[in-house]
């Protein structure tokens, strides 16, 4: 087999866990970014440093690669578009125009006759007035938000005055779900109809960040098959090629909602390094690599523990782990408030 050179977009630590996974497979990673910092520096075998519109920086990452793929969603469409004029993009950008605006993610998942929460597009304060029906609810920014960044929520009529935010931006607005539980379901498409998909991953928020996920997850017989039948028709309908993950809310009523879809490996799947024969991420290479797909087998239930801000100092001073026990340091310089800075998983 000729050497696959493969590109990735970003450098955050689904960068370098996708770094990691290509070497196992003897596929050589060149990692862009805009990120002095970027941890992934330390995984992948060549980095480059450049802002998403440096045409000169980006054609030097380019002509280095076979196809090139992305660790996060948020990366200029243009800057995407133009890229895969020359080379290989995968997924294609144009699944990324979709997803990165909330109100046509949704729409398109709607269109789908797949059930979301009920949002509606606000762009002046003023449109809140009309809208008294989505509250309690949640304002969001209609684009860039993660980790619930740029999210505002409106427990009663008397916050809408309150709410002090930068209507120059779009949002949306969503009625709250009275959440039972958030579970998500991991697939990695390689063509029509062909594609290995992980069973329902259950996620524990805290202040909307990923905080635990674990399999098997504690939902009916229903509600599994629903989000993995609903899955396949979203990776179907989008003509998906690589690793996808679907987040879904099941409310107190056991009604099942797509919230949102993240055109890449997920958080929720880290747990999949250890707990199956064949990880997301290397799912991912495998898919957009062109490389044989081979049947993933679950080796083990297992729980994934994100170590957010401080929670990763005791981890690094004093690393006492059992047998069942994997500790992932993202290296990330800077520990800071609300950051990802590693994770643990346990096998159960
Ligand atoms: P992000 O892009 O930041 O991941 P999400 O829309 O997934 O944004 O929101 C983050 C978390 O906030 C969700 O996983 C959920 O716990 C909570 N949340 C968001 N929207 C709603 C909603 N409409 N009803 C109930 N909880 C919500
Ligand atoms: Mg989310």
């Amino acid at each position: 087999m000729s050497k696959v050179n493969l590109g990735i977009i970003g450098g955050g630590q689904l960068g370098s866990m996708l770094s990691t996974a290509a070497k196992k497979l003897n596929i050589k990673t060149i990692i862009y970014c805009d990120d002095i910092d970027a941890p992934a520096q330390n995984f992948c075998d060549e980095f480059i440093l450049g802002e998403y519109n440096n045409k000169e920086k980006i054609d030097e990452f380019i002509n280095k690669v076979n196809v090139i793929t992305f660790e996060f969603e948020n990366i200029p469409y243009e800057t995407l578009n133009e890229i895969s004029k020359k080379k290989l993009v995968l997924p294609k950008p144009s699944i990324n125009r979709i997803i990165q605006h909330r109100l046509s993610e949704k729409d398109f998942i709607n269109n789908l006759n797949i059930r979301t929460t009920r949002y509606a597009s606000v762009e002046k304060k003023s449109d809140l007035e009309t809208l008294k029906e989505f509250i309690p609810g949640i304002l969001k920014t209609s684009t860039m938000g993660y980790d619930g960044k740029g999210q505002y929520p409106l427990r009663n009529i008397e916050d809408i005055e309150k709410i002090n935010i930068d209507f120059s931006k779009e949002y949306i607005i969503e009625k709250l779900v009275k959440l039972k539980k958030e579970i998500s379901v991991i697939i990695t498409r390689f063509g029509n109809n062909n594609y290995e998909i992980y069973e329902p991953i259950e996620n524990i928020h805290e202040d909307q960040i990923l905080k635990y996920s674990k399999i098997p997850a504690e939902i009916s017989e229903n509600i599994f098959n629903q989000s993995k039948e609903w899955a396949i028709m979203i990776a179907e309908e989008l003509r998906y090629i690589g690793t996808l993950c679907i987040e879904f809310f099941i409310d107190r009523n056991d009604n099942l909602y797509v919230n949102e879809i993240a055109p890449r490996v997920h958080n929720s799947g880290h747990l999949t390094i250890n707990a199956f024969n064949i990880s997301q991420f290397e799912n991912h290479i495998r898919a957009v690599c062109s490389l044989e797909k081979i049947p993933i087998k679950k080796l083990s239930n297992a729980k994934m523990i994100n170590l957010i801000g401080n929670q990763i100092k005791p981890y690094r001073e004093n690393l006492k782990l059992n047998d069942n026990e994997f500790f992932f340091d993202y290296l990330k310089k800077e520990i800071k408030d609300k950051r990802k800075m590693g994770h643990i998983t346990v096998l159960t």
